[in-house]
């Protein structure tokens, strides 16, 4: 039986970061990834001729040394692997409360000036809460370095003294908190966080401290697009993973985790069931979702693993529309790489939240928001014509019936259609020039990434109950020498797996 030091279970971001790590570092590493290539959401692929980006919009800039990727990357040893291709101004937000396009820059600077400049009235909370943002992004980055923070006593204890004047807030919604800097003013609120799907689904669940954190990572550094695709940053990770001496197999499904004792054991099959094998492992990362594990493993760990994550709540899923048009999305009036359409049925911020079970009913009147990337826009590397425009939007599981494929299949074709007529709406001649599609809702997502919940990031970033209880996840598990790596253990999207992926490669390196 080959015998590994860490076997992997599942190639998304999360896995191939703490593998390519782990493998740099001299441990012997596999990982097993039951789709045909490796990324999970972070692939992209070609359907016919219209090329299809499974997940990125935008990313903060690794290359920024405040980026919570910079240093993960760095050792993984891909981040000169792959171009980052800036993406220009951060979004151009419209409609809702915002009503008239308002184009967001991609820097603190601008933005303060772009949105003084727009709501004078609420010069100060702007201020405010851009300060605010930019004093939590500087601490996160030294706080998220865990031990490696304490090498730097002065910096750490600098990063708490920020954090102290956000005590009286820590536990407070994005709504909350936005509600008492800007009273009603819905406009402003709408216009910082248009871009909510980035990271949920609702205002009135999503944690403050979380989105400053990851907002402000965006306004610290800029967005970013991996040029020719995600799929270019996940085969990088495959590749420093073998270049070390690791193995990534794909098309096989981890089917048992065997966790008695010190030689614990995987075994991962073909696709149908056919070929079992068994491998052994000192350790075992599970980058697949938690709750895909548990079925895998004896009934006491599984109970373990599922007390550790009892009190977290699954994160939003969102729905991907891939259109391909026969001319560039500039020619019908869509004016930035990333637009932030809200509908005009959000009156209030706290709106936003019911965009997310539209899609459980026929398509009507009300449309969800939706967040539309125009890859043309930039040297995105990404192939055309077709032009690609990707537009995404909150969605729920319980949106969709995979009882009746076909039925589904109807409504979700029902639902296309009637985005391209919205979309239409306010770029006029855009839905006659779609020549190619391709159309993800959540229950694709529990399909594709076997994520039983449809989440896309993990666990929901709700506020914690008080300022006693962590909302910080870890890599750590209750079973010994079971950790994972993936947006449950720590926060959701690009940044967020790839910083907790680090801290889980770090955790097993110290460990010896
Ligand atoms: C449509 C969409 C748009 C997004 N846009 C952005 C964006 O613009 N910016 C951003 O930062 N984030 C974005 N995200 C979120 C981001 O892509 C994810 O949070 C992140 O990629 C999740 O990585 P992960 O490693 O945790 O999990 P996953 O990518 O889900 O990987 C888990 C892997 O485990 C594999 N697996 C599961 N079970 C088994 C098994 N039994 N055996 C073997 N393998 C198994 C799966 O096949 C999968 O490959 C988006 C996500 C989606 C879906």
């Amino acid at each position: 039986m080959a015998r590994y030091d860490v076997v992997v279970v599942g190639a998304g971001l999360g896995g191939l970061t703490a593998g390519a790590i782990l493998a740099r570092a001299g441990r012997k590493v596999l990982v097993i990834e039951r789709s045909n290539s490796v990324g999970g959401a972070a692939s992209s692929y070609k359907s016919g001729e219209l090329f299809v980006e499974g997940s990125l919009h935008e990313t903060s800039d690794p290359h920024h040394p405040g980026d919570p990727k910079h240093d993960v990357l760095t050792r993984a040893g891909v981040i000169d692997a792959v171009t980052w291709v800036p993406s220009g101004a951060f979004y151009q937000a419209r409609g809702g409360p915002i009503g008239a396009p308002l184009l967001m820059p991609d820097n603190f600077d601008e933005a303060l000036v772009t949105l003084t400049a727009r709501f004078p009235e609420a010069r100060h909370g702007i201020k405010q809460v851009l300060g605010e943002m930019q004093g939590i992004v500087a601490a996160m980055a030294t706080i998220s370095q865990g031990r490696g923070a304490l090498k730097k006593p002065r910096e750490g204890l600098r990063a708490l003294f920020t954090l102290l004047p956000c005590a009286r807030d820590w536990s407070l919604s994005l709504s909350e908190k936005f509600d008492r800097v800007f009273g009603d003013n819905e406009a402003v609120k709408s216009a910082l966080a248009a871009n909510l799907s980035y990271f949920h689904d609702d205002p009135t669940t999503l944690w403050w401290i979380y989105f400053a954190f990851a907002q402000g990572s965006y306004l610290q550094s800029g967005g970013r697009y991996v040029q020719g695709g995600s799929q270019r940053l996940s085969s990088a990770l495959a590749r420093a993973i073998k270049t070390a001496g690791g193995e990534v197999l794909v098309r096989r499904v981890v089917s048992d985790i065997g966790l008695d004792g010190d030689a614990k054991t995987v075994t991962h099959t073909a696709k149908d069931g056919s070929d079992p094998k068994i491998v052994e492992a000192a350790r075992i990362i599970g980058n697949a979702a938690p709750a895909a594990l548990e079925p895998l493993m004896p009934a006491d760990a599984a109970e373990k693993l599922s007390r550790g994550t009892a009190r977290q709540t699954p994160s939003a899923s969102l729905f991907a529309l891939t259109l391909g048009l026969s001319k560039p999305p500039r020619e019908f009036g869509v004016a930035a790489y990333s637009t932030q359409l809200l509908p005009p049925w959000m009156k209030r911020f706290a709106d936003y939240g019911q965009g997310a079970a539209l899609m459980a009913e026929e398509p009507g009147e009300r449309m969800p928001p939706m967040s539309v990337v125009d890859y043309a826009a930039i040297e995105s590397g990404v192939p055309a014509p077709p032009y690609v425009l990707s537009v995404l939007g909150p969605d729920l599981l319980s949106n969709w019936d995979s009882s009746d494929m076909d039925a589904y299949r109807e409504k979700r074709g029902r639902w296309q259609h009637a985005i391209v007529r919205y979309l239409s709406s306010i770029y006029p001649g855009l839905g006659d020039a779609v020549v190619a599609s391709s159309f993800n809702s959540a229950l694709s997502v529990r399909q594709y990434l076997n994520a039983p919940d449809g989440a896309v990031y993990g666990f929901a970033p709700s506020p914690p109950a008080s300022i006693w209880q962590s909302p910080l996840r870890s890599p750590r598990t209750a079973i010994p020498g079971f950790y994972l790596a993936s947006a449950y253990s720590g926060f959701g999207g690009y940044t967020g797996v790839i910083q907790s992926a680090g801290v889980c490669a770090d955790m097993i390196l110290r460990e010896g």
